[in-house]
């Protein structure tokens, strides 16, 4: 579904390597995660792949069921189905959250050549979701993410993530402590939106998010390569032995 093909990115504005040949491939129904040090080009390849400026891709390939993504925009990688929870703005004061949901959904819907949801459809099925993500009535109503907790942000995101039903969902797991509860909702969302022709991209710091989320295929990156492929007990391992080991074994 997603194919990544030996990719190479820099910061475009220093020239600086980040991604020094990235090969993965994300297929239909299959939880990816990536786990690496600090550093090690995670949050990067999360960028490039959703198209977010200030990066240059110098070599290889991004597909998404054999469309070339690279030369699209960002607005145009979301219609295509690839969803970067984390990629909208943080706060938009004066926005409230439904209208800004609808609008992104019917944006989505438009690109893809489908007609607009109705306003009732749309109400029960943003009320629905809401209800599974613990998201209440109220903060629906109010300004986009503007005051929200940490925790309640990344409900909304995943909340955004489960109306536009994207193909591949890419998580970037920022490193600001959830606390457990939190965490668990947001692998619930998850989990709950996991299905045979959808694809994920689960980026973490840390092996506990894996707990909850348990995925199919586990990468290791360090300094933007992918060093070491493996199961779910390759994550366990990480977390016994961290990644000194690892680096040792790959070189
Ligand atoms: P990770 O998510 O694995 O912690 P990042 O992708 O955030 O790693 O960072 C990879 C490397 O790129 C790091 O060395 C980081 O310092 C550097 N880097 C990323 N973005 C920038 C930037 N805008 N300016 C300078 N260096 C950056
Ligand atoms: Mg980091
Ligand atoms: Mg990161």
């Amino acid at each position: 579904m997603l194919e990544i093909k030996n990719l190479r990115a820099s910061l475009e504005e220093e020239g600086k390597e980040i991604l020094k040949g990235v090969n993965l491939t994300i297929e239909a129904g299959k939880v990816h995660a990536i786990m690496g040090p600090n550093g090690s080009g995670k949050s990067t390849l999360s960028y490039v792949l959703s198209g977010r400026d200030g990066y240059e891709v110098t070599e290889g390939s991004v597909t998404l069921n054999g469309e070339d993504i690279l030369g699209m925009e960002a607005e145009e990688r979301a219609a295509a189905g690839l969803f970067l929870a984390f990629q909208y703005p943080v706060e938009i004061p004066g926005v409230g959250n439904m209208t800004f949901l609808r609008t992104a959904v019917n944006a989505q819907r438009k690109a893809r050549g489908q007609e607009e949801m109705d306003a009732a459809s749309f109400l029960k099925e943003v009320r629905a979701k809401a209800k599974e993500l613990k998201i209440d009535a109220e903060m629906l109503k109010r300004p986009v993410n503007v005051g929200f907790s940490g925790g309640e942000k990344k409900r909304n995101e995943i909340l955004q993530m489960a109306m536009l039903e994207p193909k591949v969902c890419i998580l970037d797991e920022t490193d600001s402590g959830l606390d457990v509860d939190a965490m668990k909702l947001v692998a619930d969302g998850v989990n709950a939106m996991r299905s045979s022709d959808r694809g994920f991209l689960v980026i973490t710091h840390y092996q506990r998010l894996l707990d909850h989320i348990v995925p199919d295929v586990v990468h290791i990156m360090v300094d933007g390569r992918i060093i070491k492929t493996g199961g779910p007990e390759l994550a366990l391992e990480v977390e016994k032995s961290g990644y000194a080991d690892l680096i040792g074994e790959a070189a």
